[in-house]
């Protein structure tokens, strides 16, 4: 089969592999439609974790099932289903201890495009694939599907670390596409006010529409003068992190109330250390919390979280600035995802119906 890798740090292009074979819980799938994410860019250009040979990417997609293992109850060849960017091992004690996304050893429930091939294949395998995969609803197109990969989950879990509530102050640094969702989050759990920061005019709008409140530029100065100015000193409730890098957990910290929650989904792809600033976290004892989480995965969540859009309490669409199709587009999205132009918020490329 025919699948596009990184072959080092710094260099893809397709490569044939073998097609990977089904143990007793597992899927082999095919994509009907994947995303690009900027966690590809970070892996292919930046080397965050580090080298990997002939690796297929990509960990978005939405797919058909192509052949299921002898112990899978409720998937068959044939189904449409959504696909998470986490896929832990559902009976480990890491799962079992309510850190699915750790499942195995830190990070390792991301097991595409990490710790085995991605999803930029004609086939890719699932493992626990009842435990995984979600049945896709009728009133999802597989393009919209894809969002439901990891930009919904991981966007919500920034809500859920930051542990938004009823009338709160959240301020959410970065608003790509995780950070939108961060922000449709933050608006569903009641915060009153979002304050989003981010420069592309796509995104601005993007965000207003998922509820952001008020908006400001990284590039306008810093964003704590910014925020404080704003909110007459007295900083926010939450701040959720999906933008960014090592030196913007000073802003948050400087931004948060005490007692306040950072809830960071952001992949610091380089640096050695985060600041924390030591005045402005109490000298130790502000009771300012910092969660960072990659996003749980598997199929409940893949369930709940295609509710909201199937219910029409969610419009993902927004997202996908950039619609292909075809393989033959897969290269140019992925470079698209590196280069960030003005108008672009996530590029989907659609292979089938
Ligand atoms: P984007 O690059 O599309 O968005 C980043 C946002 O951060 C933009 O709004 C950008 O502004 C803003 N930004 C850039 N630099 C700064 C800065 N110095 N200070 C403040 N804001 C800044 O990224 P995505 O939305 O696709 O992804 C966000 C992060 O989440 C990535 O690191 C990605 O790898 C990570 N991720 C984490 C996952 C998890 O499970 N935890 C899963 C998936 C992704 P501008 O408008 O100027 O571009
Ligand atoms: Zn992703």
């Amino acid at each position: 089969m025919k699948g596009y890798a990184m072959l080092k740090i710094g260099e893809s292009g397709w490569i044939e592999k073998e097609r990977p074979s089904c143990g007793p819980m597992d899927a082999v799938c095919r994509p009907l439609a994947v995303a690009i994410c900027t966690s590809d860019v970070h892996t292919l250009w930046e080397g965050a974790i580090g080298e990997r040979h002939n690796m297929i990417l990509g960990h978005e997609c939405c797919a058909e099932v192509v052949e299921v293992g002898f112990l899978v109850k409720d998937f068959k060849p044939g189904d449409r289903v959504l696909v998470p960017a986490i896929t832990p091992d559902w009976n480990s004690l890491e799962a079992q201890a309510g850190y699915s996304m750790h499942s195995g050893g830190m990070l390792s429930g991301w097991k595409f495009s990490n710790f085995k091939d991605g999803v930029f294949s004609e086939f890719f395998h699932v493992n626990d694939a009842d435990g995984n995969l979600a049945h896709l609803p009728a009133n999802i197109s597989p393009v919209d599907a894809c969002m439901l990969s990891d930009m919904v989950p991981t966007g919500f879990h920034g809500v859920e670390l930051a542990d938004v509530q009823f009338g709160d102050t959240v301020l959410v640094i970065g608003i790509g596409p995780v950070g939108l969702m961060s922000v449709a989050g933050a608006n569903m759990r009641g915060a009153s006010r979002i304050i989003a920061v981010g420069t592309r005019p796509v995104c601005i709008q993007a965000a207003e529409g998922y509820g952001a409140t008020d908006f400001i530029s990284y590039k306008n100065g810093s964003i704590e003068d910014q925020v404080l100015a704003m909110t007459s000193g007295k900083g926010v409730d939450e701040v959720i992190i999906a933008g960014g890098d090592c030196e913007t957990f000073v802003s948050a910290i400087k931004c948060l109330k005490p007692g306040g929650k950072v809830g960071n989904v952001n992949y610091l792809g380089n640096g050695t250390y985060v600041t924390i600033p030591r005045v402005e976290w109490g000298v130790g004892m502000g009771h300012k919390q910092i969660n960072g989480g990659l996003m749980p995965g598997g199929r409940l969540r893949m369930e709940k979280l295609s509710s909201l859009v199937s219910a029409g309490r969610l419009n993902v669409h927004p997202l996908c600035s950039h619609i292909f199709e075809g393989w033959d587009h897969l290269e140019e999205a992925l470079f698209l995802m590196r280069d960030k132009p003005s108008d672009l918020i996530k590029p989907v490329v659609k292979l089938s119906d």
